[in-house]
């Protein structure tokens, strides 16, 4: 068989632990074989990062500027005790967080859904996709605890002398008190970032904030995707999708009846709380996708899990693991549908959606890594390891590909 032909590189930034030696495995047994792959490789493993001061991880974010689409592997974010572990220069910053805000992206997290693997909402047939705003609010937050009585003001000074002095409370005792921003800039970054993922995957779009108590921060998030939402409007009518603003706690009663199938647009804590309790329901962390998309629309693909640390010091001890590939497996095929799409490669398009068709073959089958066993209803599943898993997958890819 004559290998797919790709025409513009896509950013490969490798990562740690279990999901590096996947990532590996992946790529001999489930592309290699089939795809002519072309990428620009970056190491973002943690050594490699040490090594180069984290230059690296600015660089495949540039590169991912530069190229449009990029595919990355779960990374050591450092703590205490990483820099133990590895002699670490530094307490390395977050790669995910230094390139999201190189490309100023939004993170849309969905599940891979089964049949098999019921929701613990019944009526959700349907993935839901969170956004989450990754800018400002309580994350960038400042506090004080109040000691004693006192007044607390809100101040603004600008350069061109808007002066504007609030008394947030006046204290009769102790207590605490917190500042918060966002700028219209991220604001307005997100809501265009919803907006292409809308058109990209034709879902709805849901936005939820808490404008009704919120009258000035809040009810400015609702007006900037109003504002935004005017360059899409055409878009969404063409495609028959629809763009629905409403309050966060009623968003909330909304979701738990809804069927799924929609962009549910979180401020970034209702998208942080609503996150995991979304991934949760749906079933297992090790089968949520995760896509990084900068409002310029540049595209960057992985897992939403981390470096499974527990499996991999089991496999340095050269025990079997039967770790879960398939949300690795789905940023590659995500990236190569993506890279299809934008170079007009039918032939690359199809290959990523055999991919994934080739997974859900083989979890149809019942097999499946050792975590989706308790999970699988209505079929006796059968576990193997991540070996295996993944040759099993591979001869249904052939099969299809045949
Ligand atoms: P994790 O790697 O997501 O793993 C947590 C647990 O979830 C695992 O121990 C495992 O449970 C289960 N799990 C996750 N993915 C799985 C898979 N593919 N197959 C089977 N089971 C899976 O989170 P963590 O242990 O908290 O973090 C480990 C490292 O990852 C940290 O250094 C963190 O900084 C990094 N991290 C990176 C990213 C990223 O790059 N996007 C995201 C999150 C965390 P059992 O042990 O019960 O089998
Ligand atoms: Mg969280």
């Amino acid at each position: 068989m004559e290998k797919i032909k790709m025409t513009t590189p896509l950013v490969e930034m490798d990562g740690d632990e279990m999901t590096r030696i996947l990532w590996k495995m992946i790529k001999e047994e489930l592309i290699l074989p089939f795809v002519d792959l072309k990428t620009e490789y970056y190491d973002l493993g943690l050594p490699e990062r040490d090594k180069t001061e984290d230059r690296i991880t600015v660089e495949a974010a540039e590169a991912t500027k530069r190229l449009g689409v990029a595919v990355k592997c779960a990374t050591i974010t450092p703590n205490a005790q990483r820099m133990t572990e590895y002699n670490l220069h530094k307490m390395w910053k977050s790669p995910n967080g230094t390139i999201r805000s190189i490309l100023d992206g939004t993170v849309f997290r969905a599940p891979i859904t089964l049949p098999t693997i019921k929701p613990a909402v019944r009526n959700w047939q349907k993935p839901i996709t969170i956004a989450r705003h990754a800018y400002g609010d309580v994350y960038k937050n400042v506090e004080i605890r109040a000691g004693e009585p006192g007044t607390a003001r809100l101040v603004f000074d600008g350069v061109n002398g808007q002066h504007e002095e609030v008394v947030v409370h006046e204290f009769k005792g102790p207590g605490v008190l917190q500042g918060q921003h966002n700028t219209d800039s991220s604001i307005r970054s997100f809501a265009h970032a919803c907006f292409k993922f809308a058109v990209d995957t034709r879902q709805d779009v849901w936005f939820s904030t808490k404008d009704t108590i919120s009258k000035k921060y809040d009810a400015r998030f609702r007006e900037i995707f109003d504002e935004v939402f005017a360059d899409y409007k055409a878009d969404f009518e063409r495609l028959g999708i629809t763009y629905f603003y409403t309050l966060i706690d009623d968003a909330v009663a909304r979701v738990i009846r809804s069927q799924g199938g929609f962009i549910w647009a979180c401020k970034n804590y209702d998208g942080d709380v609503m996150s995991d309790m979304v991934s949760t329901a749906f079933g297992s962390l090790a089968m949520m996708t995760s896509v990084l998309v900068s409002p310029d629309g540049k595209y960057e693909y992985e897992a939403a899990h981390g470096t499974v640390t527990r499996h991999y010091y089991k496999y340095l001890q050269g025990e079997e693991t039967s770790t879960n590939p398939i949300a690795t497996i789905f940023a590659w095929s995500g990236a190569f549908k993506k890279r299809g799409e934008l170079d007009q490669l039918p032939q690359l398009t199809h290959f990523g959606e055999q991919l994934e068709a080739a997974c859900f073959d083989t979890l149809g089958e019942g097999v499946v890594t050792k975590d989706l066993v308790n999970l699988m209803e209505g079929i006796e599943p059968k576990a193997v390891n991540s070996a295996q898993f993944l040759a099993a997958i591979r001869s249904h890819l052939e099969a299809r590909l045949a």
